[in-house]
């Protein structure tokens, strides 16, 4: 065989797994048809945090008392400069990939059986073969015209008003940063609420923001047709409401790669729409891996790279196995929802308007939870707060290596920080947050 490892798709599950195999020297073929890093780096989860970032710059000084701010913003001049920031990263770890040994082949990979795959003329065998080839956006056809996440984060100007169909993740982060740029929102999510299946009281002091911004949510409401006609789309919704809006952003989910590339010549067996895999990222087929959004939900970058490792280690023959027991979830929200593990019968809560450090960011929205069983040890936790994704690892640290509330409670946090909420969270456990009077 050419290869220990052959892998299809280098997003960051599937170029993790290269990197990974290579640091325990293994030979690897890692083969893309597009850019390396997939659409994280590329068109998702980087130029996306990198949007909000800026709408969250000028938003934050517009709503600074005593601030004056008449920002215009070059979207063209910004999509130059986030097309550079994405190509040095992209171009990092594409050479990293070289210089660990990872041979990179680029074209549409044709996978002719378990140990063989055709890219173009070449053909290549290996032992194992990791399928990474990632999900795309769910298109409703008969919409035309409309943007998916690939072309609104590619807009050079700014909408005037913007409908997005799907409350979602997508839908609530790229709705808030377009509003903070100067969009007039309206968000059109056919269940009963926005972020379904995220607790409400983690997505309540979002909503009130949402509703702040001036962002226009309608819930229970299913789009019923969309008419393009001189570049303004007229829009029916449920009820027979009519909108209009200079650009619509569907995003109703994504779906699993699984078509165009030969793996129905594998007979895998399927878990719905996506590759069936087992606790160690194997598939029914021996030697064949299914890694990333292809191989199931959450479809998170971050699980990715998780999976990645364990494929890699079992492919080099360390047996390791997944246990999502504290998997964090981040929305980049205004501010940000971030989670992970699970509730429990003890919960202690503590408002993110008593910490001092997010006052003086002008922000007291939001709340800290966390979660905790009988004897005492935390299980998991929701926090609400501006920038809560840099938080968040303290709890899903806490969950892995079974800690206390009192851990976390008597660790010393820096002050001024938002990450002293946690801490009185903690506290609160025992009815004692420094800052806040509790029932007990
Ligand atoms: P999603 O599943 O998060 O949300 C889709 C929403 O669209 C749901 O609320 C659903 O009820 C709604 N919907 C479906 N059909 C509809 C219709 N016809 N009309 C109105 N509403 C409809 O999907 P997404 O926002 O497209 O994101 C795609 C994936 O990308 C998700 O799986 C998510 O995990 C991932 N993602 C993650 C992050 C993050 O981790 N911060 C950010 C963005 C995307």
């Amino acid at each position: 065989m050419d290869y220990d490892a052959a892998i299809i798709g280098a997003g960051p599950a599937g170029y993790a797994a290269a990197i990974r195999l290579a640091q325990m020297s293994k030979k690897v073929v890692l083969i893309e048809r597009d850019k390396i890093g997939g659409e994280c780096l590329n068109y998702g989860c980087i130029p996306s945090k990198a949007l909000i970032e800026l709408a969250n710059s000028i938003n934050y000084l517009k709503e600074m008392p005593g601030i004056t701010l008449d920002a215009r913003v070059d979207m063209k001049k910004w999509q130059e400069w986030k097309w550079g920031m994405i190509n040095r990263l992209t171009s990092g770890v594409e050479t990293l990939c070289k210089s660990q040994g990872v041979t990179i082949l680029k074209g549409s990979a044709e996978i002719m059986d378990r140990n063989r795959v055709k890219v173009g003329d070449t053909e290549v065998s290996a032992e194992n073969l990791v399928i990474a080839t990632g999900s795309s956006p769910v298109k409703l056809p008969s919409f035309e015209g409309v943007s998916y996440n690939r072309e609104i984060l590619d807009i050079q100007k700014i909408p005037e008003s913007l409908i997005i169909v799907g409350g979602g993740y997508i839908g609530v982060e790229l709705g808030t940063a377009f509003a903070k740029l100067g969009s007039k929102v309206t968000i059109v999510e056919m269940m009963e609420n926005i972020l379904p299946g995220v607790d409400r009281e983690l997505v309540n002091p979002v909503e009130r923001r949402m509703k702040a911004l001036g962002i226009q949510v309608l819930t229970s409401t299913k789009v019923e047709s969309v008419v393009k006609e001189k570049e303004i789309f007229h829009v029916t919704v449920s009820g027979n409401v009519s909108l209009e809006a200079d650009h619509i952003l569907v995003t109703v989910g994504r779906k699993p790669n699984t078509e165009g590339f030969g793996l129905e010549k594998l007979g895998l067996e399927m878990n719905g729409k996506f590759i069936k895999i087992d606790s160690r990222c194997e598939t029914s087929v021996k030697g064949v891996y299914a890694i990333g959004d292809v191989s199931g939900e959450p479809m998170l970058a971050h699980r990715a790279y998780y999976q990645a490792d364990i494929a890699a280690q079992n492919i080099a023959g360390h047996e390791a196995e997944i246990d999502y027991h504290a998997m964090p979830f981040v929305i980049y929200s205004d501010p940000e929802i971030s989670y992970t593990g699970k509730k429990d019968s003890g919960v202690s809560v503590f408002p993110l308007a008593a910490n001092g450090r997010a006052l003086g960011m002008n922000s007291t929205t939001g709340t800290y939870r966390i979660y905790y069983d009988s004897d005492g040890t935390v299980t998991g936790a929701g926090i609400v707060a501006p920038h809560s994704s840099e938080m968040i690892s303290e709890v899903t640290l806490s969950v892995e290596s079974s800690l206390s509330v009192n851990d976390i409670a008597l660790t010393i946090h820096p002050h001024p920080t938002v990450s002293e909420g946690l801490k009185e969270a903690a506290e609160g456990a025992f009815g004692k947050p420094l800052h806040f009077k509790t029932g007990r």
